[in-house]
């Protein structure tokens, strides 16, 4: 269940347009999904638990780097994804963190689900650089770096990422 608390009536009213996108997402995933991802995102924006809070973080200094974060049962929404149109896909995205995805959980089910035109956003340098550290996995999926082509646990692909962004 998502308890939407803080938001300006406007960002309020998009923000549950965006809710019932990914609720539709959910209900006919677009690609593969392990059946315990998918029941605990369902659970999230339809279940009566667990209760994430979903907080407005406006510009904040959290939000001078991102477009939204997430801690526990607690998900942030800046303002630039709003002002960006990308609220559907930054809460999706915070979502499968919350269901204990990884950096590359979150930018591959984001990247595999969503368009560009959606909200969607290929990873950056930084999430390159935690695709790495993570050693090329997440909890739900991995990726062969030399491919870029992402697989969940058992094997079906999701999505395969362009080339790495080269540093200016
Ligand atoms: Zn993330």
């Amino acid at each position: 269940m998502l308890c939407i608390q803080g938001f300006p009536a406007p960002y309020r009213k998009v923000l549950i347009r965006a809710v019932a996108i990914v609720r539709q997402r959910l209900a006919r995933p677009p690609g593969p999904i392990s059946r315990d991802l998918l029941e605990d995102l369902r659970a999230i924006v339809s279940g009566s638990r667990p209760k994430v809070d979903l907080v407005y973080g406006g510009q904040t200094d959290a939000c001078r780097m991102s477009y939204g974060r997430s801690a526990g049962y607690r998900i942030m929404l800046c303002r630039k994804a709003f002002q960006e149109r990308r609220e559907a896909v930054v809460l999706f995205h915070e979502m499968v963190h919350v269901a204990s995805g990884w950096e590359l959980d979150a930018e591959a089910f984001e990247n595999a689900w969503f368009t560009r035109a959606e909200g969607a956003r290929q990873p950056t340098r930084a999430d390159w650089e935690t695709f790495k550290d993570d050693g090329y996995r997440g909890w739900w999926v991995q990726m062969d770096p030399r491919t870029r082509r992402v697989t969940d646990y058992a094997d079906r692909p999701l999505l395969t990422f362009p080339p790495r962004p080269r540093t200016r």
